[in-house]
């Protein structure tokens, strides 16, 4: 199986930013610039309270609406968190796990990212897991290893079936929000590395089969280039997905 068969994803995280008029107004905009553009699928994971007037605007268009973290309990006493059934009533289809802002500042691990991968997968949520290098693992020359390592704990106990709703994006952490890109060749290799972890655990068809996004400060500029990459099938955006003419440049990038 080649790139082109896998299905390209260009996803857009908010982060903290955008109220919901705000976040209509938004999607609104870039809802046009994707509009055709059938060659991938756009995502917009937007803030928990976004998500009831994102997935009404993002309604009878191409964009998909996804949240930034779930919660792995059902329910219960747990202030403050969310779950995979209330998002998904609200119209998420998608969840990102394991962002690095979630390992640096709010104490996710990999075991909770495991465990918020599989009850996500289990509800019926689709997930873009996050892994990625600090600069300090890529200067110690242990970057294959961080994201091996990252992969194999976060996808413990999914088989191969529940791996089709899971896209991965490797994103350096070092390249995150900080401007600074991997170069096209850095990130194909990282890719490829993770294609191969896959490929060990669940085979070659299998690994082949998953989307791998490349993010860290990916923009109007770069996009073409990383994208190029045989084993990048598409981009986790931050700033740049905050910008609707920016945004639309990158998925045209990806058709
Ligand atoms: C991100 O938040 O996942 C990200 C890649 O951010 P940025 O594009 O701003 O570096």
């Amino acid at each position: 199986m080649k790139k082109s068969v896998r299905k390209a994803v260009i996803a857009g995280n908010w982060k903290m930013n955008k109220t919901p008029s705000e976040a209509s107004e938004l999607i609104k905009q870039i809802a046009e610039k994707a509009e055709g553009k059938n060659g991938c699928e756009v995502v917009l994971c937007v803030p928990f309270v976004d998500l009831c007037a994102a997935s009404d605007a993002a309604k009878g268009t191409n964009v998909k609406i996804g949240a930034q973290n779930v919660h792995f309990e059902e329910k219960g006493a747990f202030t403050g968190e969310i779950s995979v059934s209330m998002l998904k009533e609200v119209g998420a289809e998608y969840v990102i796990i394991g962002h690095s802002e979630r390992r640096q500042y709010f104490g996710e691990s990999n075991e909770t990212v495991n465990k918020r991968v599989k009850a996500a997968l289990a509800g019926g949520l689709k997930v873009i897991l996050c892994v990625g290098e600090t600069l300090d693992e890529r200067e110690k020359g242990i970057t294959g290893e961080t994201v091996s390592v990252q992969t194999k704990i976060a996808l413990l106990d999914v088989d191969s079936e529940a791996l089709k709703n899971v896209i991965i994006a490797y994103e350096p952490v070092w390249a995150i929000g900080t401007g600074k890109t991997a170069t096209a060749d850095q990130a194909q290799e990282v890719c490829a590395k993770i294609r191969e972890v896959l490929a060990d655990k669940y085979g070659n068809d299998a690994a082949e089969a998953t989307t791998i996004q490349y993010g860290g400060s990916m923009n109007a500029a770069n996009a073409a280039e990383l994208l190029a990459k045989v084993d990048i099938d598409g981009g986790l955006i931050g700033g740049a997905s905050l910008k609707s003419e920016d945004f639309g440049v990158i998925i045209d990038a990806a058709q």
